[in-house]
């Protein structure tokens, strides 16, 4: 987001669902990699709790009969998929990573493709080695939907005869019947955070309508994501016919609010179509109005589902707004039986930084992070329509900080720890666009003692003054350290920011968040813990959908829920 614009414009059930996760043949893939010191420690955990297993196994089956096949053979496996989880959750004891991918399942459960050339892209399989195992592992289903899709794109994607064949369709200025492929283009809009939710969207978009996801690079993007999918391109290329995607706008004649505004397509089942335009853009920013948030209706998507290319802006995480869509609820459920998982599966699915990032990522973690027992990170953002005094700010932070027992408090009078006590090394990674809030926490540590003995280490990667999201460098660093904020233990974060957001979201962790300033003045509550992994869609459409039905009632409530950090906002939970 711009820091200037005001965005405001079942317990065992529950267990089983959550479990449909591991099939055999990813069994297969993970469980040789298990060091044996760890398998141990797991079969420990089993064996004291025999009884346990027995009584959730009972429990369990009566549910089981209602569920659909595909669960049965998932539920089955969840007691060893726990175990899996407890397995590969500890790394080594001194904190730092494992020196061998052997040790962790590199391909995420089956959730990456094993069919890329490592070195290409180091991040892919790397990231293991420094990411906290998920505690969501993919499910079969979406297993199988994305070795599906990786399928479609290599038969459909830039270059290929049927994609050759549909930019013919696209100049004929009419959307076709029975075209193999279908596509949506995502085009980037506001800031990193931003766009990798809006990606996120799209691509889960493109599953649930069998479409191919192409980007459009700007200079600015350009040596950011490896190719996410293998054998093929994701990237647009450039002599694509239609030229200035990035003006694209809400008075854009071709919007989807604009062409239902002026009749020229229309989203009444009883209306003979004559033909649709070849292409429709989906204007899906903070700002979009009543009819291209139409989008979100059973009606209207069946109106684009015929049409052959759809180009995306957006800078929203707009997936919560899918589940009032009946016609993709299914496949949802069955893709994600743990809603809170979406986002955390699928950014680890589509995001790899280049090998340029993954290099700044590398050498900071290794030279900064890696020996500490524990890593904190802090990510401060501050916006403009949210301003704060930055001693306030560290004053609400540090309350934050004594209220979770997070950071150690300090010595006053500077007396020498205990010698008695062992001292344990926590790292401190502060993200910030500003200096001052590393300058405090550092000066702190350094000119008094933890009360614990803690060995306390402040850092910041950089520091860049403002944003400049058109600047392919500062976007270069805005992702590494979302990634470097990813790698720890423990996270604070900004309320209402989409770069935490993402750095949580791939972390797999629920972080305190400190809820944002009003009147200048900073909240009486520190910070509060997210109760899910989920970013916050923070404009949902609210919208009546064809026969009065509104979007955001209570199908949806079954679904979503208010965010923590934005009132406006709704979210994805469990
Ligand atoms: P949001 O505005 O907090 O929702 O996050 P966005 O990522 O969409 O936009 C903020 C942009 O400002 C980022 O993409 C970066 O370009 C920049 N930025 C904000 N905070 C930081 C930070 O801590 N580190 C770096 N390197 N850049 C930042």
């Amino acid at each position: 987001m711009k820091e200037s614009k005001v965005v405001r414009d079942e317990v065992c059930v529950k267990r089983v669902q959550q479990s449909t996760t591991r099939d055999p043949e990813m069994e297969e893939i993970s469980t040789p990699r298990i060091e044996s010191k760890k398998k141990t420690a797991a079969e420990g955990w089993s064996a004291a709790r025999p009884g346990v297993v027995l009584v959730a196994c009972l429990m369990t089956l009566p549910v089981l009969v209602f569920l659909p096949g595909h669960y049965w053979t998932s539920s089955f496996v969840w007691i060893n998929a726990v175990k899996m989880t407890k397995r590969i959750d500890k790394g080594p004891e001194d904190g730092s990573i494992p020196n061998s991918l052997a040790s962790k399942d590199k391909l995420l459960g089956g959730l990456l493709s094993p069919n890329f050339d490592e070195q290409s892209c180091l991040s892919r399989y790397k990231s293991a080695l420094y990411h906290k195992a998920s505690p969501h592992l993919p499910s079969s289903y979406l297993v199988h939907k994305l070795r599906t899709y990786e399928a479609l794109h290599k038969k459909c994607g830039p270059n290929t005869p049927l994609y050759k064949k549909s930019i013919e369709q696209l100049k004929s200025g009419h959307s076709m019947e029975l075209m193999d492929c279908n596509y949506i283009i995502w085009t980037p809009y506001n800031g990193l955070g931003n766009r990798i939710l809006s990606l996120v969207s799209a691509f889960l978009y493109a599953l649930l309508t069998d479409r191919v996801l192409l980007i459009h690079v700007t200079e600015d993007s350009t040596d950011l994501w490896c190719e996410p999918f293998p054998d093929t391109t994701w990237v647009l290329p450039s002599d694509f016919p239609i030229k200035d995607l990035t003006k694209l706008h809400g008075g854009t004649k071709e919007s989807y609010g604009n062409l239902l505004r002026d009749n020229k397509i229309s989203n009444n089942p009883k209306t003979v179509v004559v033909s649709l335009p070849s292409y429709i853009y989906l204007h899906l920013e903070h700002n979009y109005q009543h009819l291209d948030r139409l989008f979100f209706c059973d009606e209207d998507q069946m109106v684009l589902g015929k049409v052959n290319w759809l180009i995306l802006q957006s800078d929203l995480y707009f997936v919560p707004s899918f589940f009032s869509i009946p016609a993709f609820e299914d496949e949802l459920r069955w893709l994600f039986p743990a809603r809170e998982s979406i986002f955390h599966l699928l950014v680890r699915y589509l995001i790899h930084p280049t090998n340029t990032i993954w290099g700044m990522v590398t050498r900071y973690y290794d030279s900064y992070l890696a020996k500490s027992n524990e890593r904190i990170g802090i990510q401060i953002r501050i916006f403009q329509w949210a301003p704060i005094g930055s001693d306030d700010l560290i004053n609400q932070i540090l309350a934050c900080s004594k209220q979770e027992n997070l950071l150690p408090d300090i010595e006053l009078e500077n007396r020498n720890p205990s010698s008695t006590n062992v001292a344990r090394s926590k790292a401190v990674l502060v993200t910030s666009l500003y200096q001052e809030y590393f300058d405090k926490f550092q000066s702190m540590y350094y000119e008094n003692s933890a009360k614990t003995g803690d060995l306390v280490s402040v850092y910041q990667p950089s520091h860049e003054g403002h944003q400049s999201s058109e600047k392919q460098f500062h976007n270069q660093k805005a992702l590494a350290e979302i990634y470097l904020l990813s790698f720890c233990d423990v996270l604070v974060t900004s309320a209402v920011s989409t770069f935490g957001y993402v750095s949580h979201g791939l972390a797999g962790l629920k972080p305190w968040f400190l809820p944002y300033a009003k009147n200048r003045k900073a909240s009486e509550i520190p910070c509060i813990r997210f109760s899910s992994m989920e970013p916050c869609l923070h404009t949902p459409p609210r919208i009546g959908c064809r026969g009065n039905r509104t979007v955001d009632t209570i199908k949806l409530q079954r679904h979503v829920r208010t965010c923590e950090d934005l009132g406006e906002g709704i979210k994805l939970f469990d």
